[in-house]
């Protein structure tokens, strides 16, 4: 008993306990009561889902955040806030799949606003990279995300970047994607993108025509941000897409 008493203050101290493995299931961690205040706070997808999914929620941010390494970049560290809501982005898009955390993205770098690529010599506010194994963000970009319900979504954009790269990478994450949703998603892609070039879409915004995965990410914004225009617009393609994610958001406005 005293034991389970030192262990539970143990647990609330130090917020996030240490991550397991078994099998392919990432378990047995949990949030403290001041980082799950964060996702209170700031967290509307969190706020309405059932007590249930999330308890699982708070479960799967904290084993993402022991999963991986937060690099600060341009600022002093990475604050527990930031783990906790970029952490909970990660889990909001794959909530539809119990053992998925992105497993090659170890590195989450986090700049305090949009920042200088040597790659392309342009100013960036988030990328993915697989070679380095990173998710790359700005924070100001990013907590504006989720400010505004318009169908922008910088967290939301960069981690189904990394959803789609994940599914191709030969790991314990790899092919989870249902391939017939897959087949659909592409069929259902390629015409609203011609759509958008002949200038007839006006829903999705006209970067979703750069190629299917930009209009992969900027899909999955409005399906988080604006599902009931989504599904009113493009009921098949939402439908797709709910199908592909394992997921409903539509269901969570009805709540
Ligand atoms: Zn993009």
């Amino acid at each position: 008993m005293i034991f389970i008493f030192i262990v539970s203050v143990f647990v609330v101290i130090h917020g996030i306990t240490r991550y397991q493995r078994t099998g392919s299931a990432y378990k047995a961690v949990y949030l403290s009561k001041k980082h799950v205040a964060y996702l209170e706070k700031y967290f509307d997808f969190f706020n309405k889902l059932p007590p249930q999914s999330r308890k699982i929620f708070t479960q799967r941010v904290a084993s993402f955040i022991t999963s991986k390494k937060f690099i600060a970049r341009n600022m002093e560290s990475v604050t527990d806030e930031m783990k906790v809501l970029i952490s909970a982005s990660a889990i909001q898009l794959t909530f539809g799949f119990p053992n998925v955390q992105l497993s090659h993205f170890r590195n989450i770098l986090v700049y305090p606003d949009s920042y200088y690529s040597l790659i392309n010599r342009t100013y960036h506010n988030g990328e993915v990279n697989p070679r380095l194994k990173a998710i790359v963000l700005s924070w100001k970009s990013f907590v504006e995300g989720y400010i505004h319900d318009d169908g922008r979504n910088l967290g939301l954009h960069e981690m189904a970047h990394a959803l789609r790269l994940e599914n191709k990478i030969m790991n314990e994450e790899y092919q989870f994607l249902d391939k017939a949703a897959l087949k659909d998603w592409e069929l259902r892609a390629t015409r609203t993108m011609k759509e958008i070039e002949d200038g007839q879409e006006s829903f999705f915004r006209e970067y979703g025509a750069v190629d299917r995965e930009e209009f992969f990410a900027v899909a999955v914004e409005n399906f988080f941000e604006r599902p009931l225009e989504f599904v009113e617009k493009h009921p098949l393609t939402y439908n797709t897409l709910r199908q592909l994610l394992k997921q409903d958001p539509v269901l969570l406005e009805k709540l």
